[in-house]
């Protein structure tokens, strides 16, 4: 479409204002968006989904210790208070940087003075997509859901099936991938069947389920230190998870997966590998990453913009110590709110866009039932202090009164009763039929009907 003819300009909310358009409401362009609301500067913040996502505790929702409704908060009701800041619901497909318009799914467009691209990253599988369908990622509430009915189907399953083998291949989970999330999710699963499940089921007997994370590297998170990779693995050990390093996956089949040489029959993989960024950077036509990261420079433009800026995971910035920025939620934010603020005094003032630096609050991940792993710099922590930091910190970063109480009152509860209150399923990720179904390769006898 030609910007001219199809150029649809947003309602005026300060027409002589420089307008800056905002596309994704995650960690960056949320704090994007408040800080020019808070300024009273005009904002168009525009994203697929109407709800911001706390992405750090999907694997709870995945692993039903909490509710989807629990870590997501809508964006609308986030930004009710900023008058200059309109959220429209839409999926950015195109952008051209000549005319400065963006185009949205549906065809219309958009014109901007300012761009501000934080669209995230989903998944990679390494040249793999056919994998996609059978070993599915963690990266949104359908996501989760999925995952979630996942797994408790193939507990459903193996309660019906009288052929100990087939019992035992549906209750073999496989974790690919050890960074955090990977390390969460093989945490939690075997919490969920050691100590939640197994008082539930007759037939099937889920404390004996196989959790297996495989990691490609030599050792599970490798973003964290030797020592605090270490404890993480015994303590995973010691919660019953099977680890596999230095052994890639070869291949993901229909109720098998391969690697290191063998092939190992399984109810569910999950993904945990590869991210790749969102693919609305490649649009700008600059120069990308791997992973199809934009780079941008120390004021998150790509080279030769002056009115565009990429952030979060979405761009590769590079740090003062050459490393690029990791993708987490604290850089993201950090990234959003440096350059909210500046723009604000850009726009108002005149001045200068400053160089963002990133400061480290430290890395954080979960392995288990009060035990974490913490550390910034020299200073690490693990074990049940760091447990009690994370779930402090996260229930400080989760967006929302309401939803900061919930999750308190669940995780106490959680704690004291070792159950998981998010076990209903109901919706378009469960269907009865897949309970009933032989597994893939499995004669319809050894299931009992
Ligand atoms: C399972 C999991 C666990 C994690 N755990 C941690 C952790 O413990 N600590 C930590 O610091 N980080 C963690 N992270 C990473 C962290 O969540 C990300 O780094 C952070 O969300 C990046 O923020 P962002 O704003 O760049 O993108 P996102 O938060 O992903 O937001 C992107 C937004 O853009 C929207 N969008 C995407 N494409 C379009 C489009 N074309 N049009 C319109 N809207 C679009 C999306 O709907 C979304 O709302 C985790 C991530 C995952 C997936």
């Amino acid at each position: 479409m030609s910007p001219k003819d199809g150029v649809r300009t947003a309602p005026p909310i300060a027409s002589r204002v420089s307008r800056v358009v905002v596309v994704g409401a995650g960690f960056a362009g949320l704090e994007v968006a408040r800080e020019l609301g808070r300024a009273g500067l005009p904002v168009v913040l525009i994203d697929r989904q109407n709800h911001h996502l706390f992405q750090p505790l999907l694997y709870q929702v995945a692993t039903a210790a909490l509710s989807a409704t629990d870590i997501a908060e809508p964006i609308r009701k986030i930004l009710r208070r900023y008058d200059s800041v309109q959220v429209l619901l839409g999926e950015v497909t195109e952008t051209d940087t000549d005319n400065q318009t963006i185009t949205l799914a549906d065809g219309s467009s958009f014109g901007y003075d300012y761009l501000v691209l934080a669209p995230g990253a989903s998944h990679s599988y390494f040249g793999h997509s056919e994998w996609s369908e059978r070993a599915p990622g963690l990266k949104s509430l359908t996501d989760a859901r999925f995952i979630r009915a996942r797994a408790l189907l193939a507990f459903e399953r193996a309660e019906r099936t009288i052929d100990p083998a087939e019992q035992s291949r549906l209750m073999t989970i496989v974790i690919v991938g050890g960074g955090p999330t990977g390390v969460e999710l093989a945490g939690s699963l075997a919490e969920l069947s050691r100590y939640t499940l197994a008082r539930d089921f007759r037939s099937a007997r889920p404390e004996a389920a196989r959790i297996v994370l495989i990691e490609a590297g030599p050792r599970i998170l490798s973003g964290f230190s030797e020592e605090i990779s270490d404890y993480a693995h015994r303590r995973l050990e010691k919660l019953g998870v099977e680890i596999s390093t230095s052994k890639p996956v070869e291949d993901i089949g229909e109720g098998t997966i391969s690697f290191g040489g063998s092939i190992m029959p399984v109810g569910l993989v999950l993904w945990a590998a590869g991210v790749a960024a969102s693919p609305l950077g490649s649009k700008l036509g600059a120069p990308l990453d791997k992973a199809g990261r934009v780079l941008v420079d120390e004021t998150m433009r790509p080279k030769g913009s002056t009115n565009v800026f990429v952030l979060g995971d979405a761009a590769l910035f590079t740090g003062k110590d050459g490393q690029p920025l990791p993708g987490l939620a604290q850089v993201a934010k950090q990234q959003g709110r440096h350059l909210g603020r500046a723009l604000v005094r850009h726009m108002k003032e005149g001045t200068a866009l400053p160089p963002f630096e990133y400061r480290s609050r430290g890395n954080t991940a979960i392995v288990g039932r009060h035990a974490a792993v913490f550390e910034r710099g020299r200073f690490k922590l693990k074990g049940w202090l760091a447990w009690a930091a994370w779930a402090i910190i996260h229930v400080y970063l989760l967006v929302g009164f309401q939803n900061r109480m919930l999750v308190s009152l669940q995780w106490f509860w959680r704690y004291i009763t070792f159950e998981r209150g998010a076990r209903v399923m109901y919706d378009d990720t469960f269907d009865i039929r897949q309970a009933r179904t032989p597994a893939a390769g499995q004669p319809a006898s050894k299931v009992e009907e």
